[in-house]
């Protein structure tokens, strides 16, 4: 990290870049290797075991941190596993509020696995009286994501970051799907970010992996902590993809933009189409919120399309560039049925009650040439 002050697209390819010292490689070397050689019993250069440290990581973790202007970075095996970690960071019985329109794999997590440990509440964060209705009750944390999956609702960072100052509450943003191009949860006043690098970040649908940044060292030393003991850390070779990945982030953030907006926009125009959900359409119940602390509008849109599942199902067979499939936030053009896919963990009617109905299509719009992208939705809708 030379310097600080260096603009978003430098940092996603210098920050924690360095010549390798020993042969000049501009490129990281991948740190293949479990334990490092001491000079004498515990005097090391500071990796002792991969578990605990790897170089290659580290500078995956230094990237992190320059571009969520965090202090300290953490780099896990999963998304999952970095809020695993988090969780088990907390004492044993705290309250922890979270959004009621989380990603499935988080509310499954929060419900079935720490559901002993602690307690959570899930509630509209969109609704700032409700949040602060909650955070009377002094939880331990409120655990935000937005915009929400596959909703797309966004919650006021900063609004909320200011009530649980008052209250002494941690806030934690996810803000996997803005990515920190679009959107720097820290800066708003957040107490800590995590990331499922697996999307965005990475952007090659070629790695799982998680990460969380902040600027509080007692929490990060904890969460650390817990990560050496328990284990889930980021093999060297997937640190390595995701730094190769990451520094084309600015350039991918913009055409995953620039291509969702136009699709949203013609979807919105499409007979065969009941409602589009995108943060960039003026129709967006938040759109100036999100135009407020965003920089940008992401790759993702929900749209329900005329019908049931009958025409969902009849869509989504028909497309073909629009690969069918789980994930998001990779090159290529993704589409996904919460209902039966994502989403299928949280019960059919906590789901409708959310809005996640059958006909509701949510896609990862890649970096192809949208007019490709278009005319496979155009097709596939006829179909429906
Ligand atoms: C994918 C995802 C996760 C989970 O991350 P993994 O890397 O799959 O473990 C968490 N939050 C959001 C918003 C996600 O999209």
């Amino acid at each position: 990290m030379k310097n600080k002050s260096n603009k978003f697209a430098t940092k996603v390819i210098h920050a924690g870049g360095h010549p390798d010292k020993e042969t000049g490689a501009i490129m990281p070397p991948i740190f293949q290797t479990s334990t490092y050689v001491q000079k004498s019993p515990g005097k090391h250069q500071g990796y002792e075991y991969t578990r605990s440290h790897n170089p290659t990581r580290t500078r995956l973790e230094e990237n992190l941190a320059a571009l969520e202007e965090a202090k300290y970075a953490l780099v896990t095996a999963s998304g999952l596993s970095c809020m695993s970690l988090m969780m088990h960071a907390l004492p044993e019985g705290s309250t922890i509020i979270s959004g009621d329109d989380v990603y499935g794999g988080t509310y499954r997590l929060f419900t079935t696995v720490f559901n002993e440990r602690h307690q959570y509440k899930f509630i509209d964060t969109t609704d700032l009286k409700l949040v602060e209705k909650h955070l009377k009750e002094k939880p331990a944390m409120i655990w935000l994501e937005t915009p929400t999956n596959p909703l797309l609702k966004i919650s006021d960072i900063k609004k909320i970051c200011e009530l649980a100052k008052k209250y002494k509450v941690m806030t934690v943003v996810d803000n996997t799907f803005m990515s920190p191009y679009f959107q720097t949860p820290l800066v708003l006043g957040a107490d800590v970010v995590v990331h499922s690098l697996t999307k965005y970040i990475n952007g090659h649908s070629d790695v799982v992996g998680g990460a969380m940044m902040t600027n509080d060292k007692k929490f990060y030393d904890k969460v650390w902590t817990l990560q050496n003991s328990i284990g889930p850390s980021q093999s060297p070779f997937d640190s390595w993809l995701v730094l190769r990945g990451i520094k084309t982030l600015a350039v991918r953030m913009e055409q995953h933009q620039k291509n969702a907006l136009k699709i949203a926009k013609w979807l919105e125009e499409h007979k065969k189409v009941d409602k589009v959900i995108y943060p960039g359409l003026k129709s967006h119940p938040q759109h100036k919120l999100a135009k407020k602390q965003m920089s940008g509008f992401g790759g993702m849109i929900t749209f329900f399309v005329k019908g049931g599942l009958k025409e969902s199902r009849k869509f989504l067979e028909t497309v073909k560039l629009f690969a069918l499939a789980e994930s998001l936030g990779g090159v290529e053009s993704l589409v996904d049925h919460p209902a039966i896919m994502t989403h299928a963990s949280i019960p059919k009617k906590i789901r409708e009650e959310l809005g996640i109905f059958d006909n509701l299509i949510r896609l990862s719009v890649g970096i192809e040439d949208c007019d490709d992208l278009i005319e496979d939705l155009e097709k596939a809708l006829t179909k429906a």
